[in-house]
């Protein structure tokens, strides 16, 4: 997975977004399509079905104009803003629209659910519902199980209209001001993107920082959720659960990295993960040569402290944390020497020598 391609899609995601917003006010239809602001309007109250064809999964005319274009290759971001209430079912499309828990069904199980469950592709949930209650056919896979089984709670309501919310505004109306903010708001969450995917970074390190930041590595706290039977004390202290914060923050170990790391790359010492995500994450939206040799050593720290419990608990191999801390420094040197502009953007004199990266201060 490059670094490029992840950051430059993020970038593109949340500009686009911008323009789909402004250009779905005043958007010239397509003369071929069936379409109209009108019907994008109707797509966003609930209905996508014009003419046979699903505004959602339309594919993109070659000659379609500049706005066109824009809003359809766009479509992934609306459809998770646009949510649906059932009430007798008769304007949601079971397998397309966003009413389920798990999103719209057929981007959750796949095409093939569609054929299991013997209900046309273009059905109403309206077919499913007998007054108050659904009346589903028999499950015949454990996925369509698993989608009625989330549905113990939630009951059609008979003689009501269902309702289509759009998620980011209060008012539940599409309003292109508070979706903006509410997009810019998800944004900031996300500081961090910043933190993993530049430019320069090494896509190993992001990769596993990326899922470390997500919790999405298999820490012995996640392994136990499936297996209890599993011993799920840290490798590097012997001592407490292994979670991910412990892991990369909290552990004796990482923490004798870390001191050593926060003084040569110019870190201050703070007392949570997520203290150091949000100062890392703010710290580093300046482009400079000293906040990308900060980034690239907190991605090699991750990365080497997840590599080093690996080693121990499948090859019962040991290092210090010396050790561990010349691996980052070696990773980060080798980068920075290959791509450092000396004369742009220098290191601080006491910084560079930590990191033997003298030559690139010099002239
Ligand atoms: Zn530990």
């Amino acid at each position: 997975m490059g670094s490029k391609v992840q950051q430059s899609t993020w970038v593109d995601s949340t500009f686009y977004t911008r323009v789909m917003l402004r250009t779905l006010a005043n958007c010239t239809p397509h003369p071929t399509l069936p379409f109209s602001l009108g019907h994008i309007i109707l797509v966003l109250r609930g209905d996508h079905f014009i003419k046979g064809r699903s505004f959602w999964t339309l594919s993109i005319p070659a000659d379609a104009s500049w706005g066109w274009r824009k809003i359809l290759k766009l479509r992934h971001i609306a459809k998770g803003l646009i949510q649906h209430i059932p009430g007798d079912g008769t304007n949601i499309y079971i397998w397309h629209d966003y009413w389920h828990p798990s999103g719209p069904l057929i981007d959750a199980y796949g095409s093939n659910i569609v054929r299991d469950a013997g209900i046309p592709f273009q059905a109403k949930l309206a077919s499913v519902i007998n007054g108050n209650f659904w009346r589903w056919p028999p499950a015949r896979s454990p996925q369509l199980v698993q989608i009625q089984m989330h549905l113990f709670d939630m009951f059609p309501k008979e003689g009501e209209k269902d309702m289509v919310i759009w998620r980011p505004s209060n008012s539940g109306n599409f309003k292109v001001g508070q979706t903006w903010n509410w997009l810019k708001r998800k944004k900031t969450r996300k500081v961090w993107h910043r933190l993993i995917w530049f430019s320069q970074a090494i896509p190993k390190h992001s990769f596993i920082s990326w899922l470390a930041i997500l919790n999405r590595l298999s820490t012995k706290a996640r392994q136990r959720k499936w297996t209890l039977s599993i011993v799920d004390t840290c490798v590097l202290c012997n001592n407490e659960l292994e979670t991910s914060e412990h892991l990369f923050f909290k552990c004796s170990y990482t923490q004798k990295i870390w001191k050593t790391l926060s003084v040569m790359a110019g870190i201050p010492l703070t007392n949570s993960w997520q203290g150091l995500l949000h100062w890392m994450g703010k710290k580093v939206s300046r482009k400079s040569l000293q906040n990308t040799l900060v980034k690239l050593a907190w991605n090699a720290a991750v990365y080497h402290t997840w590599r080093e419990r690996n080693r121990r608990i499948h090859q019962k191999h040991f290092k210090a944390e010396d050790e561990i801390v010349y691996e980052v420094q070696f990773d980060v040197r080798c980068k920075i020497l290959g791509f450092a502009q000396p004369k742009s953007s220098p290191l601080p004199m006491d910084i560079a020598k930590q990191w033997g990266l003298e030559d690139v201060v010099k002239e």
